[in-house]
């Protein structure tokens, strides 16, 4: 299968008084047409830097080395003025927030028409604001045939949606309309920010419902440090710590006999904690801007050896799983 975005040896710096901060650093991933890649970790781990980089908007971070190509062309680099026609058309951004990522001051319907609009001229999403909205009959059965794919019935419910502002809806109502503009655009690449952060049980269901409806039907990066999420939505998973993966492969094979040390930890950390914020596993032991020789979680490995403080650990590949640690002879699990 062709892969629709790869990223290699990507590595973003900020600059900072305290000096620099080493966000990424040297990420590499590929996901194929079709499949949907979890990016799990702890927050500092660089998951939000990594996606913020695909979309040239982690500034004022700065690429330094690395490369990023979406269907074989390479946008590491790309002006400005391309990247805003990439930006939502080509690789869609489902917001974390959905609480504020809607228009306050229009209805759902006129929101859904902007996003048709901008997919058919080629606009920016910039121009969003302000413009005159108009429905069709093909754009409303544009909207229902997208709602239907998110489990929607044509009906009354719908039709009060459509009219509705986004104050009126619930959590996660708004992150459904959210997906749906996503996925008005007819993206190549669809990356969901976050999305079970800050719902509760009932909405985070629905969510979960919403993102497994999804899965198989569009090529997807899911963020997230949530293991239900992760599982949902996501075909692999790719565990990021100090600014790197250090483990990827098939989720139900990672998320239960993981070789990583910290992927280990991290998922004790979630089993104990399920439905309560996630306890730093280590993130807190790292200095993104003093890194440290090595492994960058020896300092805080239950296993770490001698060598861990000398030599950074090679990314062993085994059966399209990959492993990086110096305790990781290449088993399969
Ligand atoms: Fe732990 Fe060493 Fe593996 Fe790093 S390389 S995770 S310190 S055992």
């Amino acid at each position: 299968m062709n892969a629709v975005l790869k990223v290699t040896d990507l590595h973003v710096y900020f600059d900072t008084s305290a000096g620099t901060v080493r966000a990424n650093n040297g990420v590499s991933l590929q996901v194929r047409e079709g499949e949907s890649l979890g990016i799990m970790g702890e927050s500092g781990c660089g998951k939000t830097v990594l996606f913020l980089s695909l979309l040239h908007l982690q500034q004022p971070g700065r690429i330094v080395r690395g490369s990023v190509v979406l269907d074989g062309r390479d946008i590491t680099h790309l002006r400005e003025s391309e990247m805003e026609r990439l930006r939502g058309r080509v690789i869609a951004l489902v917001p974390q927030n959905q609480a504020t990522a809607l228009n306050p001051a229009y209805i759902i319907r006129q929101q859904l028409t902007e996003a048709l609009k901008i997919r058919h001229s080629g606009g920016s999403l910039h121009s969003l604001a302000g413009r005159q909205n108009t429905g069709s009959q093909s754009a409303e059965s544009e909207f229902r045939r997208v709602f239907e794919d998110l489990g929607f019935e044509a009906g009354p419910v719908l039709d009060r949606l459509l009219r509705s502002y986004p104050h009126q809806l619930s959590g996660g109502m708004r992150q459904r309309v959210l997906i749906a503009m996503a996925l008005l655009m007819k993206p190549r690449l669809l990356i969901a920010d976050e999305p079970t952060t800050a719902l509760d049980r009932a909405i985070k269901a629905q969510s979960l419902n919403t993102l497994q409806r999804l899965r198989g039907s569009l090529t997807m990066l899911v963020i997230s440090h949530d293991v239900e999420a992760i599982s949902a939505a996501c075909d692999r998973v790719a565990i990021m710590y100090g600014g790197r993966v250090v483990e990827s492969g098939a989720c139900p094979e990672v998320l239960s006999q993981p070789h990583h040390p910290y992927t280990r930890l991290l998922l004790a950390a979630q089993r104990r904690r399920r439905g309560e914020p996630l306890q730093a596993v280590a993130a807190e032991t790292l200095n993104l801007i003093d890194f440290p020789c090595g492994c960058p979680f020896h300092p805080a490995c239950p296993e770490a050896m001698p060598v861990c403080a000398i030599e950074t650990p090679p990314e062993r590949c085994t059966d399209g799983a990959m492993v990086a640690c110096h305790r990781f002879t290449g088993e399969a699990r």
